[in-house]
């Protein structure tokens, strides 16, 4: 064990040395921050650096990093307890332990964070003197309520402003382990604060971070990375446009804020060589081009997480093409043109052959499509339709690649309470379609088994996070999460109704009018 641990501590020293922007604080009160899934990923996470950098800069208070290890098998076979990056303490030793959730298939994950910190994963199990666990991150824009039997305390939405608001209160009761139990039964019910024991099972609306907060962006830059040494910064949150199946459309998110170019640029690192622009839609910023032109005049690389085909002009296609893109990727999301309609995409095939002829002109070695299978109303003719489109496509551009993920209903999106296809179904399209392009068009697809999975636990509540600890205990097999939802009974709910009012849109729209610099984009 003594050897296994020193070699563990090794590999988090080497991470930590190829860091840049690693926050080491001295400070009476310590937040772990954790992440449910590995550090590639974790340090991928705008959200989840944009809270890192937040918890440091609050007096009396430092957060220290701890992500889900690559081996959780080899730490629970030689008892290597789960500690974090900056302090190497053990992470069951903190007062607060804070997750970012990404999406239903990372509960596992934050499963196995306790398991390993020594922590019990029911909230109903902990006493006052275990730490506090909550959660926040993307997950709760949907559906949080599986999370609800692991966590003492939820913060839903953008929690840049309730994460500091629970966090000041937690300083003020010096971190006192009895008091922060005291101290969350005052957020119950409050607008972005679930408290699952006291709210049971009435989700509070989801909460918006005042604008003078954004944009989210890196703290660290690292080569160990999915996005390697890559600086990321929001463009722009939420978005203006509307698809039916959409968490992030402008109903839920109440529209696109946008960010200030000489806002983003100014706060672009000196030692930060490539910079990533993250928003749901950046290209629907009305500057991008500016703001891609001023990255590249500072000598840096430049990527865009989210190129909408519509969007794309020549000048950007070639600004991208400069700052080092060599893979052109747009959401086609509906197999077919007539699906495209049905979900309000705004893409059309003339969108898509354009993004062709450019990613062809500007020497893109790939142009990769991303879309859905098994959407509500989809037969085997829109697989079809598509295949004759792919092969259109690769005439133009003789490298296409398709990403392909079975379409999950989630909540907070007019598509929400949509059955899923089945795995058959969804099996039988992606193999219609691998056979149609065999040869001409790579086709990725993500499993059709765990989309079931993810639609199971998007679409019910805290029993369904049950039978995640239940399938998890057994192995984490597909068969033993088909078994454990048979077992609890979990039923997707259909439609539950948590979209914010219209009037807490409007509030939520004047307060973002006030603020400056950054500015607001009519939805
Ligand atoms: S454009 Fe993208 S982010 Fe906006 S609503 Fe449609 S899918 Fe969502």
């Amino acid at each position: 064990m003594a050897s296994a641990l020193w070699h563990t501590r090794q590999a988090a020293r080497k991470l930590l040395d190829a860091e840049q922007g690693t926050i080491y604080r001295d400070a009476p009160h310590r937040v772990a921050l954790l992440y449910p899934s590995p550090y590639r990923a974790a340090m991928s996470s705008l959200g989840y650096q944009t809270i890192y950098r937040q918890l440091n800069g609050e007096p009396g208070v430092a957060a220290d990093r701890a992500t889900l290890p690559d081996d959780v098998a080899g730490y629970r076979a030689r008892g290597i307890p789960l500690f974090t990056l900056e302090r190497a303490i053990p992470v069951g030793n903190y007062p607060i332990l804070a997750f970012s959730v990404a999406y239903e298939l990372e509960i596992a994950g934050l499963i196995d964070c306790l398991d390993l910190a020594g922590v019990p994963a029911l909230a109903a199990q902990r006493t006052w003197d275990h730490p506090l666990v909550i959660a926040g991150g993307p997950l709760t824009f949907s559906n949080p309520s599986p999370l609800a039997p692991f966590c003492d305390l939820l913060l839903l939405g953008e929690a840049e402003q309730t994460l500091l608001d629970l966090i000041r209160e937690a300083v003020a009761l010096g971190f006192e382990r009895r008091a922060l139990r005291a101290l969350i039964d005052r957020f119950a019910g409050r607008s972005g604060f679930y408290v699952p024991e006291h709210d049971r099972g009435q989700v509070p609306p989801i909460a918006a971070a005042d604008d003078s907060l954004l944009p989210a962006r890196s703290q660290i830059i690292t080569p160990n990375t999915e996005l390697r040494s890559m600086y990321l910064t929001e463009a722009a949150r939420g978005c203006s446009r509307g698809c039916t199946y959409c968490v992030m459309r402008r109903s839920t998110n109440g529209g696109m804020r946008v960010i200030e170019p000489d806002r983003i640029v100014e706060l672009i690192p000196a030692e930060a060589r490539r910079v990533g622009l993250v928003g749901a839609a950046v290209t629907d910023h009305p500057r991008i081009n500016e703001i891609v032109r001023r990255v590249l005049e500072r000598g840096c690389e430049v990527g865009i997480s989210s190129l909408r085909a519509d969007k794309l002009t020549d000048e950007l296609v070639g600004l991208l093409s400069a700052g080092g893109y060599r893979t052109l990727t747009v959401a086609a999301d509906g197999a077919s043109q007539r699906m495209r309609r049905l979900i309000e995409r705004r893409t059309d095939e003339s969108h898509l052959v354009r993004s062709a002829e450019l990613a062809k002109k500007h020497g893109m070695h790939t142009l990769k499509l991303y879309l859905m299978v098994g959407v509500p109303g989809e037969t085997d003719r829109d697989i079809d339709e598509l295949i004759l489109f792919a092969r259109e496509l690769v005439r133009i551009h003789p490298r296409i690649a398709i990403g392909v993920a079975p379409f999950v209903a989630k909540r907070n999106t007019p598509l929400d309470g949509s059955e899923f296809a089945g795995i058959r179904v969804v099996d039988s399209r992606l193999d219609r379609l691998r056979r149609g392009l065999r040869g001409k068009v790579t086709v990725r697809p993500t499993s059709a088994r765990w989309a079931w999975v993810e639609y199971m636990l998007a679409q019910s509540g805290p029993e369904a996070g049950l039978a995640v600890l239940d399938a998890h205990r057994k192995g984490g097999r597909f068969g033993d999460y088909k078994r454990a939802f048979a077992a609890r009974g979990v039923e997707p709910t259909g439609p539950v109704a948590r979209v914010p009012s219209t009037s807490e849109l409007i509030a939520l729209r004047r307060a973002r009018r006030q603020a400056e610099p950054v500015k607001r984009a009519r939805a």
